[in-house]
């Protein structure tokens, strides 16, 4: 293996690399984690530690690292083409095969994909595509957009405006106009008592009175992601998207699932979509979509927007420099073939997603677990001082760094939002990778727990 000086190359970082998402004086006091290799569930720091990466990277690798397969077809597209554009009916031929392919995998509403270069750049598409689809069915007043506190859709203006995050609104004046926010579907943080299925419905209608409040001639869209992600893994009970959809149906609010995070096999089903059977609008997809070989995102458009642009529209004025840039695409469509063609997302759903829950399941035991949620690949455990209470231990959740840190120790990569501690591995794990898995994270729950309770 090749070695690496890391002290050298963290100063090198801490020099001249600004880093995003990064507690900037917590960096330069501790020093940051390089990773210069993967394979398979794997990733390896410069140090030559091996960690299981219980996060497939920013929740997006996942077919799992190592596929030289998509590195051949980066190398033969940047041969044949590395750079053209799709403005001004241009096209080239690999974002025409995947626009093709992501019409066949996606649900049977969409058959057009505009492509992007991420999550938030998709959503700031969103944003002006209902806007302007409204506009051109002559209700330009239709311009609110509605979506949930905690949400996250991303770190451009339009994107983390639509999050629901109040510490990202706070750094570059957010949020923009005309956008609302309304319940998140939480239920262990409910504090009235209700059942899952009624907190669902209570939460949904949040939404139905905030566009009762506006004025329903006002709301061109709701976005959602079918489970929040980056907010904690917030898995929502079975009646909540039922009721959303009856919602938006009935004020004719256009309906998008962000599937960023969702799309791609994550919850044992192509979309998150599909696993709640939501009949959306429009869809954001973006990670799985290369499994993170390469940036690239796509807003899926329905038949029912795709008509109104294609009949009334004028120029739509919006599109970015390496929209349906071809080696990304040729990457992304390897990945989707991959895939399709091996049945990752069958065999992860029939051979490791039910014992993945099992296992998690018997951490729900420990003292420091409040509540163990998931659903496909993706889990969460909530960190609680005091169960029956479910009181916290601070509310700068200390619990959860504590734990995230133990587990780095351990070689695991896990995430804490709050005390929240969130997993979503590769889709290509196998059982006896969950349970080291599972066996580092009850081990971190251990020195977390003792570190915090001070014994
Ligand atoms: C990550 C994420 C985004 C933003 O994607 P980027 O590629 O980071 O811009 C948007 N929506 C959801 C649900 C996400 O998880």
């Amino acid at each position: 293996m090749e070695s690496y000086n890391t002290a050298e190359l963290q100063a090198t970082d801490a020099k001249h690399h600004f880093h995003p998402f990064t507690n900037h004086p917590e960096m330069h006091r501790k020093g940051t984690r390089i990773i210069t290799g993967a394979e398979g569930v794997y990733i390896y720091d410069s140090d030559g530690n091996k960690y299981l990466d219980g996060m497939a990277g920013l929740w997006c690798v996942n077919i799992g690292y190592g596929r030289t397969e998509l590195a051949e077809v980066a190398k033969a597209q940047m041969e044949q083409l590395p750079y053209y554009n799709s403005f001004f009916q241009s096209a080239q031929l690999p974002a025409i095969e995947l626009a093709e392919l992501l019409a066949e995998v996606t649900p049977p509403q969409f058959n057009r994909a505009f492509f992007g270069c991420s999550g938030s750049d998709g959503n700031d598409t969103v944003i002006r595509l209902v806007r302007y689809y409204w506009e051109l069915n002559g209700q330009p007043d239709r311009n609110v957009i509605i979506s949930r506190e905690n949400a996250y859709h991303g770190s451009t203006m339009a994107g983390a405006s639509l999050g629901g995050m109040q510490g990202m609104h706070a750094v570059g004046g957010m949020p923009i106009p005309n956008i609302e926010h309304v319940d998140q579907p939480f239920h262990y943080r409910d504090e009235n008592n209700l059942s899952a299925d009624e907190f669902g419905i209570k939460a949904a209608q949040s939404l139905e009175e905030r566009i009762l409040k506006v004025g329903a001639d006002r709301i061109a869209a709701f976005i959602a992601e079918p489970i929040q992600g980056a907010g904690g893994v917030i898995v929502p009970p079975e009646s909540y998207w039922p009721e959303i959809q009856r919602i938006c149906k009935k004020y004719d609010v256009l309906l998008v699932a962000d599937e960023v995070i969702c799309g791609f096999g994550r919850t044992g089903e192509w979309f998150g979509s599909n696993t709640y059977n939501i009949e959306c609008d429009l869809m954001t997809l973006a990670k799985g979509l290369s499994s993170g070989y390469q940036p690239i995102g796509a807003v899926m458009v329905s038949d029912r927007v795709a008509s109104v642009i294609d009949q009334e529209g004028r120029e739509f004025t919006h599109g970015y420099t390496y929209s349906g840039h071809p080696v990304a695409c040729a990457v992304a469509l390897k990945n989707v073939q991959i895939m399709r063609d091996e049945k990752i997302i069958e065999n992860a759903r029939d051979n490791v997603m039910a014992y993945f829950h099992s296992q998690i399941a018997t951490l729900a035991d420990h003292p420091l677990v409040g509540e163990v949620r998931s659903k496909g690949f993706l889990g969460a455990l909530e960190l609680v001082k005091d169960k029956g209470t479910r009181a916290k231990f601070d509310d700068k959740g200390g619990a959860g760094i504590a734990c995230r840190d133990a587990a780095g120790e351990n070689r695991l990569i896990m995430r804490a939002v709050g005390d929240s501690m969130i997993m979503c591995p590769p889709l290509i794990i196998n059982r006896a990778e969950v349970d080291e898995m599972v066996e580092k994270i009850g081990l971190s729950l251990d020195q977390a727990n003792a570190a915090l309770r001070g014994h």
